[in-house]
């Protein structure tokens, strides 16, 4: 018993100097990124007297002396929470939180100072709108429809929408051969609303990790959505799953913030330029999504509406 408590006191020792370590350079842990052997992401200077006169949601945010930003959690590469490394900044990892690190270091907020929430793809307009964030990174389709509630910055990455099958399935080949087939994809998401043209019978969870389950034990046939999204999953279990390839829609991922912010958003899209420019982008992207086997594709232009 006593060597088992040392053994855990020594354990948490190590997680805690493990935190301490990353949580000063802003990076994910190297667990969490692959391993000590793979690309690290940068480390992003803060900037110091930023003012953004006009946004309510900058002005909250240094009132309250921190950032508040929404982020998925069950999406490896992209949008993921380490359960297991205890809290801290080290413990969330992914190109989504890569790029919401940046945007803070640029509005003047220490990244390891990032208040996470998580955040389901039904309720990212809900959290915006009521200000229960200050702004969202998380797979997010820009579109006309969501534009109605929330604004964007971006895009900063486009992804396409693709089907995730069992390594062994030679019956899905594309979205025309899921007639009649359990499709499992996410409520509130533009994945549910593309594939329902297709005649799929569709099953639908809160998160993608819930439908990859599902896939796993059979109960489903498919999961669809973002090829970004699924590349990580059948990154994680190789022998198992596949992502069929062909992405059959265009889904330009957006920083979601308050509507008609203008002035956050401008600052938000420059800080997507200045991190572009300068290489984080592509360092940020080789350090996360690039680990599921994706090579990074052209950087979107941005679209200052
Ligand atoms: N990009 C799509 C969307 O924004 C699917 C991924 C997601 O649900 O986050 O709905």
């Amino acid at each position: 018993m006593r060597t088992r408590r040392t053994i855990a006191a020594a354990m948490s020792v190590l997680a805690l100097t493990a935190v301490a370590a990353c949580g000063k350079s802003g990076s994910p842990s190297d667990s969490a990124a692959g391993g000590s052997a793979a690309p690290k992401a940068p480390t992003y200077q803060v900037k110091s007297d930023v003012k953004l006169t006009g946004s309510q949601t900058f002005d909250a945010a240094k009132k309250r002396g921190h950032l508040v930003v929404g982020a998925k959690s069950d999406q490896p590469f992209l949008g993921f929470e380490d359960l297991t490394a205890g809290s801290g900044a080290s413990a969330r990892s992914g190109f989504d939180i890569e790029i919401a690190r940046m945007i803070s270091a640029d509005l003047g907020f220490d990244p390891n100072t990032i208040e996470w929430k998580t955040i389901a793809s039904a309720n990212r307009e809900t959290a915006i709108s009521q200000n229960q964030i200050d702004y969202y990174v998380g797979t997010y389709t820009i579109n006309d429809n969501r534009k109605k509630q929330v604004s964007f910055a971006g895009p900063y990455l486009v992804a396409g929408q693709d089907l995730l099958v069992a390594k062994n399935n030679t019956t899905i080949t594309g979205p025309e051969s899921v007639k009649d087939k359990a499709v499992c994809t996410v409520t509130g998401s533009t994945s549910i609303d593309n594939i329902v043209k297709y005649g799929a019978k569709i099953t639908k969870y809160d998160n993608y990790s819930q439908c990859v389950d599902k896939l796993m034990t059979g109960e489903v046939d498919a999961v669809t959505t973002d090829d970004a999204i699924l590349k990580g999953y059948a990154a994680k279990n190789p022998d198992k799953l596949k992502v069929v390839g062909k992405p059959f829609t265009q889904e330009p991922y957006g920083v979601g913030l308050a509507k008609d912010d203008t002035v956050l958003r401008g600052a938000i899209d420059d800080a997507l330029k200045a991190h572009e420019d300068n290489g984080d982008w592509k360092k940020a992207y080789d350090a996360t999504l690039g680990l599921s086997g994706a090579p990074a594709p052209a950087v979107p232009a941005l679209n200052r509406y």
